[in-house]
């Protein structure tokens, strides 16, 4: 299942959907993904990205699919709308209560929803939080808990709270992430990425359909600048 296009969760169908399984998505991801292609091996040329190509899902859905896996065991996909990117899918164990939250949930990582939604997020969290899932997967950092969606929830509204400050003071969101930086979660990988996040924040305050496309590469350059002029590390 790839539960969002970016490479670093789609380059590995290049290895397992070679005919050896079918891979599975969001309908929009592949639009997506082709779109992107192999885009981030030239944003991190020093990665030794290995024998990658673009493979595109084989199955895709609209609104919510079931993987029977054989001895009982099911997997239910849905699509919670735009959250971390427009095209997420959560995987729900409901016999195990085990949530693979895709990006939405990074252990110990910075949130990043400059392709997605801070609104989206926010109700993804507690749509999550509703189902009571004993453990959640994260698509970057450790095996966790519920409580990371209470911390993550909290991180999002922060960004929401000081765009509004901002935003009233006619602070551009770069002027913003400089005057606050990431406060409490400054011990978080990549914090950087409250840039992106306070451009997504903006968007919406202004009114902008969640979800709508930002210029990401523009905004992906202040991300560079606020990490003083630094290309973030990439741990693909
Ligand atoms: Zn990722």
């Amino acid at each position: 299942v790839n539960t969002h296009y970016p490479g670093d969760h789609t380059y590995g169908n290049a290895v397992v959907g070679d005919g050896r399984a079918a891979v599975a998505a969001h309908e929009r991801l592949r639009d997506e993904a082709a779109a992107a292609g192999l885009g981030l091996t030239g944003l991190w040329p020093g990665v030794h990205w290995g024998d990658v190509s673009v493979t595109l899902p084989h199955l895709t859905y609209r609104d919510r699919l079931t993987l029977h896996l054989g001895e009982g065991r099911e997997a239910e996909l849905f699509h919670p709308g735009p959250a971390h990117t427009t095209n997420d899918t959560l995987v729900w164990l409901a016999r195990e209560r085990v949530l693979f939250a895709g990006d939405i949930v990074m252990p110990g990582c910075t949130p990043f929803v400059l392709m997605g939604s801070i609104e989206g997020s926010l109700r993804t969290l507690d749509r999550i939080g509703e189902l009571a899932p004993r453990a959640i997967v994260g698509g970057h950092g450790p095996v966790s808990g519920p409580e990371v969606l209470r911390e993550t929830a909290e991180y999002l509204r922060r960004v929401r709270r000081i765009a509004e400050q901002g935003r009233a003071r006619g602070l551009t969101p770069l002027q913003t992430a400089r005057e606050h930086g990431p406060g409490p979660f400054g011990h978080w990988q990549d914090p950087e990425r409250l840039v992106g996040n306070l451009h997504r924040a903006y968007a919406e305050l202004a009114g902008e359909p969640l979800g709508s496309p930002l210029d990401v590469v523009g905004i992906f350059g202040e991300l560079v600048e606020f990490n003083g002029g630094v290309l973030p590390t990439c741990y693909a």
